[in-house]
Order: structure tokens, then C-alpha cells, then sequence
């Protein structure tokens, strides 16, 4: 493993010094391997997070199976969100947040001071806590980032896009009378979709989900829940959730974290049945969060 060290103060500048990084702290985790799941394109390895002096995550390594629906749990404020964001270096966004570590995807160092950063927030596409549409049509909305990725050729290829993604996010057959219309009349529910499609529409590998229904009422939740299953079959999905109910129905892998670490992940079902750490096993049952 390389220990190249990331300033998101400046995204591009690498520190060529491992001593930029505080003492190492143990390991707690040993990566699992999953003789079931997909095979994993995206892994991450000693992935520590700083914002200014203060370490947030430290060492993550992990193992995320392709074309399958991953959760990362845990109490509040335990590192989360701040691990996804490493992962579409959104991490870069914040002044004064440091990343170490190594994050390939096929291989590839995510963090490759030539990567085009742009180009990989479309590869890994992300939905937030609360939809986010942009103040313009529903249309509109699915097509600014095959515009702006130069993904159509025409209009009609455009249209086929728009089509598609919003049908792959479930939304075409309730929009498609009103296409033309804001994005931010539909429900909270319908907007979430609409992000939704507006991810897949740039072709991502992966679409990283925090806390996707955190907003929504329980009935937009379960539409979305069905939905990243389906969307499982042709997309590497991470969600994060506070729910523990949520992660059991929709994943298959389970990381749990706590203060900053990886206490444990694996399979989902063993995980939330027959955990090895009882700091798991104390969330799971509630002693603790
Ligand atoms: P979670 O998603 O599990 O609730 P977060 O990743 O949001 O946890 O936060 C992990 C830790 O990092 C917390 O102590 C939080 O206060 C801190 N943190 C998160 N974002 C920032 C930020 N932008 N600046 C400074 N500290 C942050």
C-alpha cells in the first residue's frame, strides 16, 4: 500500500511525507472475504480522514462487491458520511479535509492527481440526504449531465436518455405527461427518484447514497428501498444509513462503524445475526447509538 496523502485544500497536491500523518493508530478490522458476494472493483485501504487536526476516520480498508447493495451503519457523527464522500473525493469540497490512504476502482487510484474529477463524480454518481433537484424542468434536470459529459449526439439521443434513466429510476410513468415542468413541484419522493435518474443518466458504475430517505415518509421510503433493489442488478450501490431496519432490508454487505473506525462489516445477514464484535452487537441491540 502507498501512503500518498490527499489535501482536499488543494485537491492536486500530494505531500510526498508520510509523517504528515499522525501516528499510525492500530488496526481493528481484518478485511473480509465473502465467498458469495460479486466481486469487488472498489476497495479501500488504510483510509484515514483529517478535518484540520482533527482525525474523523482512521484506516478503513474494505472490500465493496460489485452490482450489490452495500450499508454503512452507526451512530451519529462515527465517520459515515465522511467515508462515502472519500470515495467521489467530495472530500476535496471541504476546506481543510486531509485523506490518506489508497480508494481503486478496477485498480484505478482514485486519487491520481490526473483523474478528472468531474469524470469521476459521474463514474460514481451520488444522491443526498434530501433531494436536491435543480430549479428546472424534470427533462431538464435528467439531461444537463449527458449534456455537459457530451453523451448525446442529438436531441433524440438526449430524449432517449432522459426516457431511460427517469423508467430505470421508476419516475417515467408518473412524469411523463409533465416533463417540461419543474423538478421541484414533484414530492419529496418523486424528487428523490429524480436525482436518482439524474445519477444514472451519466452512465456511474457506482451511485453512493447518503441517507437517501432520511427525508421521505414512510411510503416514498419503501418505493425507494424497491427501487435500489432493482437497481442493484446493474449498479454498485453504498448507502448510508441510520436505520438499522433499512440496511437488514435493502443490503447485502453491512460495514459498522464507530468513532471513526470499521468495527466490523460483512455479510449483511451475519452481521445483524451472529455479529463477532460486541460493540456490533451492542448497536445492533441498541446499547448503543
Ligand atoms: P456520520 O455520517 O456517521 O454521522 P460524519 O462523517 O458526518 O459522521 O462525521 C464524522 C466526524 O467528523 C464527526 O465528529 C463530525 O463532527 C466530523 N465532521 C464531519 N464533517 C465535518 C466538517 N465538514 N468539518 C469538520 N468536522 C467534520
Amino acid at each position: 500500500m502507498t501512503t500518498d496523502t490527499f489535501s482536499a485544500g488543494a485537491p492536486f497536491a500530494m505531500s510526498a511525507s508520510p509523517t504528515a500523518v499522525p501516528a499510525e493508530p492500530v488496526k481493528e478490522t481484518v478485511r473480509t472475504i465473502d465467498p458469495a458476494a460479486n466481486p469487488a472493483r472498489l476497495r479501500t485501504d488504510d483510509v484515514s480522514v483529517f478535518y484540520g487536526d482533527k482525525q474523523a476516520l482512521f484506516d478503513v480498508s474494505i472490500d465493496i462487491p460489485e452490482k450489490s447493495v452495500s450499508a454503512f451503519i452507526g451512530p451519529s457523527g462515527c465517520g459515515k458520511s465522511t467515508f462515502l464522500r472519500c470515495i467521489n473525493r467530495m472530500n476535496d469540497t471541504i476546506e481543510g479535509c486531509r485523506v490518506s490512504g489508497d480508494i481503486t476502482l478496477d485498480g484505478e487510484n482514485l486519487y491520481d492527481p490526473r483523474l478528472d474529477v468531474v469524470e469521476l463524480r459521474a463514474r460514481i454518481g451520488m444522491v443526498f440526504q434530501k433531494p436536491n433537484p435543480f430549479p428546472k424542468s424534470i427533462f431538464e434536470n435528467v439531461a444537463y449531465g449527458p449534456r455537459i459529459h457530451g453523451l448525446a449526439g442529438n436531441k433524440a439521443d438526449l430524449e432517449e436518455i432522459v426516457e431511460s434513466s427517469l423508467k430505470k429510476a421508476g419516475l417515467f410513468e408518473e412524469v411523463k405527461d409533465r416533463l417540461h415542468q419543474p423538478g421541484t413541484g414533484l414530492s419529496g419522493g418523486q424528487q428523490q427518484r429524480l436525482c436518482i435518474a439524474r445519477a444514472i443518466a451519466v452512465g456511474p458504475e457506482v451511485i453512493l447514497m447518503d441517507e437517501p430517505c432520511s427525508a421521505l415518509d414512510p411510503i416514498a421510503t419503501a418505493v425507494i428501498e424497491e427501487l435500489i433493489d432493482e437497481l442493484r442488478e446493474n449498479y454498485t450501490i453504498i448507502i448510508v444509513t441510520h436505520s438499522m431496519q433499512q440496511a437488514a432490508r435493502v443490503s447485502q454487505k453491512t460495514a459498522f462503524f464507530h468513532l471513526g473506525k470499521l468495527i466490523e462489516e460483512g455479510p449483511t445477514e451475519e452481521i445483524f445475526t451472529n455479529p463477532r464484535e460486541k460493540r456490533t452487537q451492542d448497536y445492533i441491540t441498541g446499547r448503543i447509538g
